[in-house]
């Protein structure tokens, strides 16, 4: 059984334009369809002018209006004409702006506009009944009621208007609030950003005057320890003499006091050496002299050497490591560094034993040295790797309390480290671990300058210099002394500039005062490098000492004084 199609609604009006007046009817008609359909106002007019919009120019035409209410909701209404559909009238787009929807056929013009949810086939009765009550008014009739509509539709456009200029007045003051809470904010802003900018030069200025501390320090230290060692050396030697068999006969008793100066004077030069090196190794003086070393021949000497020290009852044990390890670095570091270790283990051990052993684990070498010692206090533990700190207590034994931080240093520069557990009353075990090779020089981490001038007399410190400086400065010129010096940091323009203090014919100090004389130079950093043990000199930048010149002090001074 085929379907039935739809069956085609009834219409609720239909009339025909007959003459210009009817425009009006049909404007009429077509706002009481609309009311009669329950339509709110807006839409009733919406209809009315559309039709009116094509009316206008579709005299002769036959307006049919039909609600559908089954399926779709809407009001269609139907302008049917020979041919009116070939030239459409000129309402037409107009028409399409007010409706849903507009179709334009050879014979016909359909309008559709959506009803209300509510309408069903009680309304629609009603609705017919309604209009088939209603007359045609007069056009003047309908013409007063376009003329209310559009009043009202004035004074809707007004109150859109109103209601828009207060919601302009509310977005403005919410603009102002925003801006003034903006400005708050960007002023807190600045404010702590000020705070923070101000943070970060205070603390520019403590590390710098840090570093400077610590430099002046490790200075003291060296000069201090140099001045120490010749008084010492004397007295070693005069005491020496004194005791030598071909001088005059001594006393036993003078021979016995002489033996214990000698002593003692042994002992503090074995002291000032500790300062010494310390101090060298704080200012990046020691350079690693990078090797193959056999570790079982250092661990060999060390048994040998160390044998002595240890006490009656306390088992002194330095076992070779268990496979041959391929190591490179520098023996004379490691070995002093090990040596230190024993030495305190077997100073702080009174039974039981002291133990060295080596294994490789993830690439490094770690050497542990164990003792069943005095230990050290938890409260201590932190401090012992401290310089001068010396554990107080009863067991303490003489010592200048530098062998730790030195150890330290000195595992550091060979690219490791130095860790200690302790127990107090059970033992200590310290460990050195170390990398199997020293790590590829990474050129990434030098300071890189265009162009260094080298001021000084001896050739072959200006070519030290120049090595040092390959993969930092572009550029390395020379001078051969000052007068020269001044000319090519004129034409150069040097970032920095090497400066040797002593050279015949004129002073590294006079070369630094005419340097800053010249507006184009006096900001260049001056880093005078001296044989002379001079603590500061004015005007320069840095200070460094001739002697043990490495690449990574050469290196750190021009990061420090270029930035
Ligand atoms: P010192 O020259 O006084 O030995 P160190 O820096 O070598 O200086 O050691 C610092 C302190 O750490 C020592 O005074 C000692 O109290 C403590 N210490 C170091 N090694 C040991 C150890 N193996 N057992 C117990 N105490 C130790």
């Amino acid at each position: 059984m085929s379907e039935s199609p739809a069956p085609v609604p009834e219409p609720l009006l239909r009339m025909t334009l007959r003459e210009d007046q009817d425009v009006f009817v049909v404007r009429q008609r077509g706002r009481e369809v609309a009311a009669a359909l329950g339509m709110e106002h807006q839409d009733q007019v919406r209809v009315a002018t559309a039709l009116s919009e094509i009316g206008r120019h579709a005299i002769g035409a036959m307006v049919t209006f039909t609600a559908e209410v089954s399926g779709r909701l809407r009001l269609v209404i139907v302008v049917e004409a020979d041919g009116i559909g070939i030239s459409p009238p000129e309402g037409t787009a107009a028409a399409g702006r007010l409706m849903d929807e507009v179709h334009v056929e050879r014979d016909r013009i359909s309008l559709m506009r959506r009803l209300p949810a509510q309408v069903g086939q009680e309304r629609l009765a009603a609705a017919r009944e309604e209009l088939a009550a209603s007359r045609p008014t007069t056009a003047l009739d309908e013409l007063s009621v376009q003329n209310r509509q559009l009043v009202s539709a004035l004074e809707e456009v007004q109150a859109h208007r109103d209601e828009l200029l207060t919601l302009n007045a509310e977005l403005e003051e919410t603009n102002r609030g925003v801006m003034a809470l903006y400005t708050q904010l960007s002023e807190e802003l600045e404010q702590t950003n000020q705070g923070v900018v101000a943070l970060y030069a205070e603390l520019d200025e403590r590390s710098a005057q840090l570093r400077e501390a610590n430099e002046a320090k490790s200075r003291f230290l060296a000069n201090v320890s140099h001045e120490l060692r010749a008084p010492v050396t004397a007295i070693i030697g005069l005491t020496r003499l004194l005791l030598d068999p071909r001088s005059e006969p001594l006393t036993a008793d003078q021979t016995h006091q002489l033996d214990l100066v000698q002593g003692s004077a042994a002992d503090l030069l074995a002291r000032v050496n500790d300062l010494l090196d310390l101090a060298k190794a704080e200012s990046n003086r020691i350079e690693p002299n990078w090797a193959p070393v056999d570790l079982s021949a250092v661990f060999g000497q060390l048994r040998g050497t160390l044998r002595p020290l240890a006490k009656p009852g306390v088992r002194f044990e330095v076992a070779d490591p268990a496979e041959p390890v391929e190591l490179v670095t520098d023996e004379v570091l490691l070995t002093q560094i090990l040596r230190n270790l024993l030495t305190n283990a077997l100073k702080f051990t009174d039974a039981g034993s002291v133990a060295m052993g080596a294994l490789v684990r993830d690439g490094r070498l770690h050497i542990a040295v164990a003792d069943t010692g005095i230990g050290i206090p938890f409260a201590e533990q932190r401090r012992v790797f401290e310089e001068f700190h010396q554990v107080r207590g009863a067991h303490q034994a003489g010592g200048t309390g530098l062998g730790l931080p030195y150890a330290r240093r000195l595992a550091t520069l060979l690219g490791g480290g130095l860790s200690m557990v302790s127990e107090p009353g059970e033992g200590s075990t310290f460990t050195l671990d170390l990398p199997l090779r020293p790590a590829p020089e990474d050129d990434q981490d030098l300071p890189h300058v265009r162009a260094v001038l080298v001021v000084d007399d001896e050739a072959a410190a200006r070519q030290a210099l120049r090595e040092h400086l390959t993969g930092i400065a572009e550029h390395v010129h020379e001078a051969a002394d000052a007068r020269s010096a001044l000319a090519i940091a004129m034409r150069e323009r040097p970032s920095l500039i090497f400066l040797d203090l002593r050279m015949p014919g004129g002073d590294g100090g006079e070369l630094i005062a005419a340097l800053a004389g010249v507006p184009e130079l006096s900001g260049v950093p001056v880093v005078v490098v001296t044989g002379a043990d001079v603590g500061h000199v004015p005007g320069a930048a840095a200070v460094l000492g001739k002697s043990a010149l490495t690449r990574r002090m050469i290196a750190d001074v021009v990061a420090r004084v270029t930035t």
